[in-house]
């Protein structure tokens, strides 16, 4: 079935409304699993639609169920409404006002997009065959949100037949909405590495054991995991993104504690690569007379899209936009905690370019700077609402 002609007219016309809402979302920015006023804002939007509506799943998320006029599917549309702990310095008239915390990560504008979809599609109630589920979750970022949702329920009661988000892209223009099918998204796992040495003066080292010099070591051996351990041909990331120990220059310290996160896109090399940075730092740390301790902790899966599903969306998004905003994705190492829901539903995650023509160089999510142009907005509102309507028409 065709989609309604004036799709790309509805969402443009409350395009404003869109914009305020993430004006007012972006001016008071919540970090994970604090998300109340936005909840709160989001539950009196959709209760103000008819929806039926749940709050506090899985701690301060919110879900809105529309029940069509005629029987059919449910399809799932899912949002996040956290923010970053980063201080903003953007300018803008609707700057955050919480100090150290902003949405640069555009949730925002995903969580406005979305109340903009419930508003398009509750207005075509009474032609809508089957069921539309608003998923707004907390702490996508580390926090697994999409999961605690999960496990309070957002999955049933009706049961949800396919899934679909979006996520802003700030390397592509305004106009453009990309997608790719299988994985589009790296699992993403962190570690801990303390290495116990022995303390001492700076001057009688061979008294003590340097949990610096053992640290460099491991820091040094993971870089060859990648590098000599996975297949070149597979992509994976090991990064150590913090390495403390000590507090001045003549003092060698008892301890030092390695951070760092590892990324895959499959998980064959995500359990080797768990699997060989606990051996490497326990080893290393033995054979310099220092031991490791490890805490290793599994994050979020990779995200994989159906193909059937990333077919449904290029021919939505062609079927609105014109085949030349349809564009291929390249794949990521970034994670997203929306693959849980893709664990379980099959679905398709998608990227809609917000980055102003007149920008020379991109505005990256998570920096202080990161910016988002508007104009994108009634463009997610209406990709998300054709996908939904094309899903629940077939
Ligand atoms: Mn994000």
């Amino acid at each position: 079935m065709p989609l309604p002609s004036d799709l790309r007219e509805a969402a443009e016309e409350i395009g404003p409304g869109v914009v305020a809402d993430r004006r007012d979302i972006h001016q008071h920015p919540e970090l994970g699993y604090e998300e109340k006023r936005t909840a709160a804002l989001v539950a009196a939007r959709l209760r103000d639609l008819g929806l039926s509506v749940r709050t506090n799943v899985g701690g301060t998320g919110v879900v809105g169920v529309l029940r069509g006029g005629k029987p059919g599917k449910t399809v799932l549309l899912r949002a996040d409404m956290d923010a970053l702990p980063i201080q903003e310095e953007n300018q803008a008239s609707y700057a955050s006002q919480h100090p150290g915390v902003m949405h640069a990560c555009g949730h925002d504008a995903h969580t406005a997009m979305l109340l903009g979809v419930a508003r398009v599609l509750a207005d075509r109630r009474a032609q809508l065959a089957g069921t539309v589920k608003f998923m707004f979750q907390p702490a996508e970022e580390g926090g697994a949100g999409a999961q605690r949702m999960i496990d309070d329920g957002v999955l049933d009661d009706p049961p949800v037949d396919a899934a679909f988000g979006l996520h802003v892209d700030a390397e592509r223009y305004v106009g453009q909405v990309s997608v790719r099918p299988g994985p589009s998204n790296a699992s993403s796992d962190r570690f801990t590495i303390v290495v116990q040495g022995r303390g001492g003066h700076a001057a009688r080292p061979h008294r003590s054991v340097d949990p610096i010099v053992v640290g460099a070591q491991i820091v040094t051996a993971l870089q060859t995991l990648v590098s000599r351990e996975v297949s070149p041909i597979e992509p994976a990331v090991v990064t150590v993104g913090s390495m403390t120990a000590g507090t001045t220059f003549n003092v060698i310290p008892d301890t030092a504690t390695i951070k760092g996160t590892v990324r895959a896109y499959n998980e064959d090399i995500r359990a080797l690569v768990q699997e060989r940075v606990g051996e490497l730092a326990r080893g290393i740390a033995a054979a310099m007379r220092a031991s490791a301790e490890v805490d290793y902790r599994v994050g979020y899966p990779v995200l994989t899209n159906d193909p059937e599903k990333v077919e449904l969306v290029r021919s939505a998004l062609s079927e609105v936009f014109g085949i030349e905003a349809v564009v291929d994705r390249d794949p990521s190492m970034g994670a997203e905690d929306f693959s849980f829901v893709l664990q379980r539903v099959p679905g398709a995650f998608m990227y809609v370019g917000v980055r102003n023509p007149a920008w020379k160089v991109p505005r990256p999510v998570h920096t202080a700077t990161f910016d988002l142009d508007e104009d994108a907005l009634p463009i997610g509102v209406a990709a998300l609402a054709a996908t939904a309507l094309k899903f629940l028409s077939e």
